[in-house]
């Protein structure tokens, strides 16, 4: 599970800049719901070997008057579902009555908060900084994120002990996993499974429903629990996060992860607290096969977007649901699948669904897409089948000259599953061309019929 962190603080202290520090190397993903009262900007980080999801929660006014409602609407709930809460304040401007107030709301939480003194950079930041241990949220951590300088530190002293926390708890569950990943790489017993075996085959499969507000998925949620021959077992705790309901169908075990919290609406009274993204980004590390609704008239959007590459970057199975397909005249649907067929024809691994979840019209055809994406992420692949695949992409289609040599693939293996890894071995295979590694990839995909998963091709440089 990855830790939240949430950055809060008044406007122009440096959030976005440490922001885009954070998630620099991936895209940041901007969400702008509708029902949120203010851009939010949520990223996936990597930083010195940290991953964490990231959360600017924009700026806060500052009158005092306008802060709790402010904080409430706006930044409550990113709080709330952070692990972490890093309050920025302006080293160079120093305290004033804004970073009080906020200080005083942030001591009323029960989180992990610290102060952050940025554009500690050219002053004499010690004795800038002294004033801020007023706020009474303990140690003032310098750093100047315009340059980087102390970034690792904090993350260091704020993030470590999180993620050791997390892990500790994750471990156990885990470990039936790892045991299985094992099977998965190359040893001296590789070859326990026998081709075309999945690996979890008697474990049940964790199906995330998610999706922008209103496109749906409560209301398919309580159609696909509806359905006669789905048996709901009673539910274990569940956690702040997304609701888990555990049901069987055709003699198969799934978990759906329900991050409209269908069973939790009654509690449930606005829009900003149905509709999380930070709940909705967890649901996807969590799950084997990601469920993407969408609402068909109002096509893909930028926060679908934000959605699938999440989905891409946790390697994440996917079936996408177009929803709401009921009542449409055929040039409209003609429309709307050419559409579709423009923005999402980068992913062209997923099935497409079109359903409604009103009437129940496809909703059963979904968990054939399902399974398969899960069979595909865990199916165990030999040696030899690689190797031979291989070998017969070579033979069709000879890769390129790189400076006058050609390169040459000699080996093939698994690197693991879930999604599915192939390592291959060669002759100055770092420097196969973008568009030759495709050609790769799509011809794996399609020898080994691998639907609804990507496909992950490592290239190491020799035998
Ligand atoms: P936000 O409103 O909190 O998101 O603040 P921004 O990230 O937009 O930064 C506000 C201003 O402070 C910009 O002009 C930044 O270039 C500047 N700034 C941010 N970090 C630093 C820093 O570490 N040192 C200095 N000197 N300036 C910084
Ligand atoms: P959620 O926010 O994604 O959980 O969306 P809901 O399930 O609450 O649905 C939002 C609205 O869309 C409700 O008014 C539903 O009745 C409507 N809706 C959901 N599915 C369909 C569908 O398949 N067809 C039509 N016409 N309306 C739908």
């Amino acid at each position: 599970m990855l830790p939240v962190i949430a950055l809060v603080g008044r406007p122009n202290v440096g959030k976005s800049t440490l922001f885009n520090r954070l998630t620099r190397t991936r895209d940041a993903l901007v969400a702008d719901f509708p029902g949120l009262t203010r851009d939010r900007k949520y990223g996936q980080a990597n930083y010195d070997g940290y991953e964490f999801i990231v959360v600017d929660t924009g700026g806060i006014d500052g009158s005092e008057e306008g802060i709790e409602t402010e904080m409430a609407e706006q930044s409550l709930l990113a709080i709330e579902e952070a692990d972490i809460v890093l309050f920025l304040v302006d080293a160079r401007a120093g305290m004033n009555a804004a970073d009080q107030a906020i200080a005083q709301h942030l001591r009323k939480q029960e989180k992990k908060c610290f102060i952050v003194a940025n554009k500690t950079d050219g002053i004499d930041a010690d004795s800038h900084c002294a004033e801020f241990y007023q706020l009474s949220l303990g140690d003032v951590h310098q750093i100047a994120a315009a340059h980087g300088r102390g970034v690792t530190q904090l993350l260091d002293h704020t993030l470590q002990p999180v993620i050791a926390e997390l892990s500790a708890e994750a471990e156990e569950l885990e470990q039936d996993d790892e045991s299985l990943a094992e099977l998965y790489l190359e040893g001296e017993d590789g070859e326990k499974l026998e081709d075309g075996k999945t690996g979890f085959e008697d474990k049940p499969v964790k199906l995330a429903i998610i999706g922008r507000p209103n496109v749906g998925k409560s209301t398919l949620t309580n159609r696909i629990l509806g359905e006669e021959r789905v048996i709901v077992y009673d539910m274990p705790g569940t956690t702040r996060d997304s609701v888990y309901i555990p049901m069987t169908r055709n003699e198969k075990e799934y978990v759906l992860i329900d991050t409209a919290g269908v069973r939790k609406r009654k509690k449930v009274s606005d829009v900003v607290e149905k509709f999380s993204v930070i709940k909705t980004l967890k649901a996807i590390e969590d799950a084997n096969v990601v469920l993407l609704v969408v609402d068909a008239r109002e096509g893909i959007s930028d926060q679908d977007l934000s959605l699938l590459g999440f989905t891409l970057n946790a390697g994440r199975s996917l079936v996408i649901a177009i929803n709401k397909w009921d009542g449409l005249d055929e040039y409209v649907k003609e429309r709307i699948k050419t559409e579709l067929d423009r923005r999402l024809g980068f992913i062209d691994f997923a099935r497409l669904h079109f359903i409604s979840a009103l009437h129940g019209t496809g909703v059963g055809h979904l968990f054939e897409s399902v399974d398969e994406a899960y069979e595909s992420a865990t199916k165990r692949i030999s040696t030899a089948m690689l190797r031979r695949i291989m070998d017969m992409a070579q033979a069709d289609h000879q890769p390129p000259l790189v400076r006058g040599r050609r390169v040459k693939l000699k080996y093939a293996h698994a690197g693991g599953y879930n999604p599915p890894r192939i390592v291959i071995h060669g002759n100055q295979v770092n420097d196969l061309p973008d568009s030759y590694k495709r050609y790769l990839m799509n011809y794996y995909r399609k020898a080994l019929g691998i639907m609804g998963t990507p496909i992950k091709i490592e290239f190491k440089e020799g035998d």
